[in-house]
């Protein structure tokens, strides 16, 4: 097979353990993501098991028919953690102790005032001429070389290990080195992306009807997930067939209007935190049948200290009444799951909390609770803003676990508020 003419890339993710069912490879999809956004196209994902000459010959083929090559897993100390000796075997290039991964490895094992043991020393064996990645959060370090025009890099399987690695140390010397390869692409693939939210892919689909002009070699792709309808663009930097990425992507944004939450790294709990942060309001959230989905995402956000006040997970009626003031009458009159209660829950955790805004969910996640008049996937949602300002809003989920029923409804919270703080803040 001849090696094609673009930027294309393969992971191969290394571990028994990812054969045998129990674990997923998760690092792929991260690696895929990053690559995507440089313009590179992750033409095969590979898993092999800890076995050398297995290990020898799928990295044979990844270096025979990708430009870039990026193996997780099997860098640690023990004997099955092969990845060194296979990269060396298929390169040719020796092993060899380098000073430079040793000297890391020594350091960060003191921090935790601990001395390397005799099987530790493996790990600091690199092969010639690959360059040593440092590992900010583990001992093993990775390394990347050059191989016959092919790019190669092998990092920790590690995903908290992995991923500081891919962003801080892989991708700027794969940059780097995409722009002493001109001769492959006279302009390199660019990726933009946007976020939907609240409508399902077939009217992102709609609206996005001949957004690309005929003949365009500019690629969109729509692709659906729980919580989310994602748009991209992608192609190479510069006009095609008269348009550019950017020309595309403001007119998607036209046509999509508000339903569009952001850009490429954002996430809905970053661009509510963003517009919390901007106009100096607090939040509290009072959750129900999310049981502390919406406060573990708002809490995700570094810095989200700022404006996330309190979450309270009341799953019972007591809890409701007891610790946020909804009156057991409306409870009683109404149901747990009705616009009312989740009225006056919002009402009640941003009364008691002195918050700027509260937001509240109660729902039927299933697989029971439900009734004739309220099936599984009934969620209402509820904003409580002072001064009057204060909504709910129904959503019925079909077709969904539990699991994603509760995803949806904390992405459906989030967005009300979302888009409250943007009428707020105009
Ligand atoms: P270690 O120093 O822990 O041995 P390593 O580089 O040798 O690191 P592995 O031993 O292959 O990595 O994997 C360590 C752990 O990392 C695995 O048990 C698994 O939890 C996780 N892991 C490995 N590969 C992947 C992957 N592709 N996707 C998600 N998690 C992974």
């Amino acid at each position: 097979m001849s090696k094609t003419t673009t930027w294309t890339a393969e992971t191969i993710a290394v571990g028994s353990e990812l054969l045998l069912g129990g674990r997923l490879d998760t690092n792929s999809l991260f690696i895929a993501e990053r690559l995507a956004a440089c313009g590179i196209e992750l033409r095969y994902k590979t898993t092999v098991g800890d076995d050398l000459s297995d290990m020898v010959a799928v990295l044979k083929t990844a270096l025979r028919r990708a430009r870039v090559v990026i193996l997780t897993g099997g860098l640690g100390p023990t004997i099955d953690d092969l990845t060194r000796e296979a990269v060396a075997k298929a390169t040719g290039h020796r092993l060899s102790r380098r000073k430079a991964a040793l000297e890391g490895m020594i350091a960060r094992l003191a921090e935790w005032g601990r001395t390397p043991t005799t099987t530790q020393f493996r790990q600091a064996m690199i092969p010639a001429r690959a360059e040593i990645l440092s590992n900010p959060v583990g001992t093993a370090p990775g390394f990347s070389l050059v191989w016959k025009g092919t790019f190669l890099t092998a990092l920790p399987g590690v995903p908290r290990e992995m991923e500081p690695m891919v962003r801080d140390g892989v991708l700027p010397q794969l940059r780097a080195w995409m722009r002493t390869q001109k001769r492959l692409s006279a302009s390199p693939m660019i990726r933009r992306v946007l976020h939907t939210s609240g409508v399902p892919e077939s009217v992102v689909d709609q609206a996005l009807v001949g957004l690309v002009p005929k003949g365009c070699t500019i690629q969109l792709g729509i692709y659906a997930s729980p919580m989310e309808v994602m748009v991209s663009l992608t192609g190479p930097a510069g006009a095609q067939g008269g348009v550019t990425i950017e020309q595309l992507l403001k007119e998607a944004k036209a046509r999509l209007g508000d339903i569009v939450y952001g850009e490429e790294d954002d996430t809905m709990e970053s661009v509510v935190g963003r517009l919390l942060n901007e106009q100096k309001l607090t939040l509290a959230v009072a959750e129900s049948c999310t049981g502390g989905l919406i406060g573990h995402r708002l809490t995700q956000v570094p810095g989200s200290s700022a404006y996330v006040d309190r979450v309270a997970v009341t799953y019972s009626n007591r809890a409701k009444v007891e610790m946020l003031g909804v009156p057991s009458g409306v409870i009683q009159q109404f149901g747990a799951v009705s616009a009312d209660v989740a009225a006056a829950m919002a009402r009640g955790i941003r009364e008691r909390s002195g918050a700027s805004v509260g937001v509240s969910v109660t729902g039927i996640a299933g697989p029971g609770g439900a009734t004739e008049s309220k099936p599984v996937g009934l969620v209402y949602v509820g904003l409580d803003g002072g001064q009057g300002e204060a909504m709910t809003k129904e959503f019925r989920f079909h077709g969904g676990d539990r699991a994603v029923i509760k995803q949806r409804s904390s992405q459906a919270a989030l967005d009300l508020l979302r888009r409250w703080l943007i009428k707020k803040g105009c």
